[in-house]
C-alpha cells in the first residue's frame, strides 16, 4: 500500500506529492489528466516569482518536478469511489483498487454548464468556457458571455479587445461583478449588458453555433441573438460527486478541511479548488497541497502502530 495516495494532479496534487515524497513516504499520484485547469490556461502572471508563463509550460514544469522524485504517477486514471477496509481504498474507473494509509484529495473544479439544448452538441464548435484559450478564435465576430459575475465581466472585457461585439447575459436583475470591472465594461463601446436574461437554447447550423435564444424574465418575452460564440462563465463546480456520503462537504459540494487540510475522515486530507478555501488560485492550491501533505505526514507519524 501507499502511505500517501494523492488523487488529482493539478497544482495542489503536484505540490502535495512532492512534499510527501520529500518526507520519504511511499507516494502515489493518480489523475484523470495531469495539470488540471492549468492546462486550459494561457497567460499566467500571478504565479509569484515567475513574471509570466503559460499554462502548458507550467504543467510541463510541474510534471518535471514531480518526476524528479519517487512518485508513482498514474495519469489518465479516474477515481470513482473512496472506501476503507483497514486501509483507505480508492477504486478506479477501470475496476482497480489502490490501497493507502492516507488519501489526499485534490480533484479541483470544472466549469458549471448551462444545461440547455445545444450546449453539449456545440461544445468546442462555438460554445466555450475559457476566454483566454478560445477568445482569439472569434476575432472580428459577435459573441455572448453568459454570467455577470467577476469571471463573466472579466471575460467580456478581455473578449471585447478581440471580437467585434460582446453581449453579456445575466440571469439576475443586476451584475454581481466588482464595480471597477462593471465600470470598465460599460466604458467599452462594444459590450452590451442584458440583465434578467435566461438563456434557453444554443442554436447552430449543424456544424457551428449561429445564435442563442433567451427569455426576458421580467416580461416573459423570447428573444434571439445571432452570434458565433458563447462563453459560459457561471461558476466552478468542485469535482466531488464521487465523494458524496464519505467526507463532509459544504452545500456547494466543496470538501470541508481544517487548518492541516484534514477532512472529516481522519487520515483523509484535501487541498486546492476542491476544498472550501475562500480563493481559488494556483499559488493558493500549491500552498494548500503542501499543508495537506505535511498534515498527512503528521498523521502517519502519530498512527505508525495502526
Ligand atoms: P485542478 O487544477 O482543477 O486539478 C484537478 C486535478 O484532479 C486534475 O488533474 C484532474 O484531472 C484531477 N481529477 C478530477 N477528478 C478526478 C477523479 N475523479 N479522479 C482522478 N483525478 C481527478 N489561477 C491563477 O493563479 N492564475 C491564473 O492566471 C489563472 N487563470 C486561470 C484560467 C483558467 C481558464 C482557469 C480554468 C483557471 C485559472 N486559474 C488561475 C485557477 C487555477 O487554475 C486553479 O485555482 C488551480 O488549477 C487549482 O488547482 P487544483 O490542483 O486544486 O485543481
Amino acid at each position: 500500500p501507499y502511505e500517501v495516495l494523492v488523487v488529482g494532479a493539478g497544482p495542489a496534487g503536484a505540490s502535495a506529492a512532492i512534499y510527501a515524497a520529500r518526507k520519504g513516504l511511499r507516494t502515489g499520484l493518480l489523475a484523470d489528466k495531469f495539470g488540471g485547469q492549468v492546462s486550459e490556461t494561457v497567460g499566467i502572471e500571478n504565479f509569484i516569482s515567475v513574471k509570466a508563463t503559460e499554462g502548458p509550460k507550467l504543467v510541463a514544469n510541474l510534471e518535471e518536478h514531480v518526476r524528479d522524485y519517487e512518485v508513482d504517477v498514474m495519469d489518465n486514471q479516474k477515481a470513482v469511489r473512496l472506501g476503507s477496509n483497514g486501509l483507505y481504498e480508492v477504486e478506479l474507473e477501470n475496476g482497480a483498487v489502490l490501497k493507502s494509509r492516507t488519501v489526499l484529495l485534490a480533484t479541483g473544479a470544472r466549469w458549471r454548464e448551462m444545461n440547455v439544448p445545444g450546449e453539449q452538441e456545440y461544445r468546442g464548435r462555438g460554445v466555450a468556457y475559457c476566454p483566454h484559450c478560445d477568445g482569439p478564435l472569434f476575432k472580428g465576430k459577435r459573441v455572448a458571455v453568459i454570467g455577470g459575475g467577476n469571471s463573466g465581466i472579466e471575460a467580456a472585457i478581455d473578449l471585447a479587445n478581440i471580437v467585434e461585439h460582446v453581449t453579456v447575459l445575466e440571469f439576475d436583475s443586476k451584475l454581481r461583478a466588482d464595480d471597477v470591472l462593471q465600470r470598465k465594461a460599460k466604458s467599452m463601446g462594444n459590450i452590451t449588458i442584458i440583465t434578467q436574461a435566461q438563456t434557453t437554447e444554443v442554436l447552430g447550423d449543424g456544424s457551428r453555433v449561429i445564435g442563442l435564444n433567451y427569455t426576458d424574465r421580467a416580461s416573459g418575452e423570447q428573444h434571439n441573438i445571432a452570434l458565433a460564440g458563447i462563453f459560459v462563465q457561471i461558476g466552478l463546480v468542485p469535482n466531488t460527486e464521487w465523494l458524496r456520503g464519505t467526507v463532509e462537504l459544504t452545500p456547494r459540494g466543496e470538501i470541508i478541511v481544517d487548518e492541516r487540510g484534514q477532512t472529516s475522515l481522519p487520515g483523509v486530507f484535501a487541498a486546492g479548488d476542491v476544498t472550501n478555501s475562500a480563493y481559488k488560485q494556483i499559488i493558493i492550491a500549491m500552498g494548500s497541497g503542501a499543508t495537506a501533505s505535511l498534515g498527512a505526514f503528521d498523521y502517519l507519524i502519530r498512527h505508525s502502530e495502526d
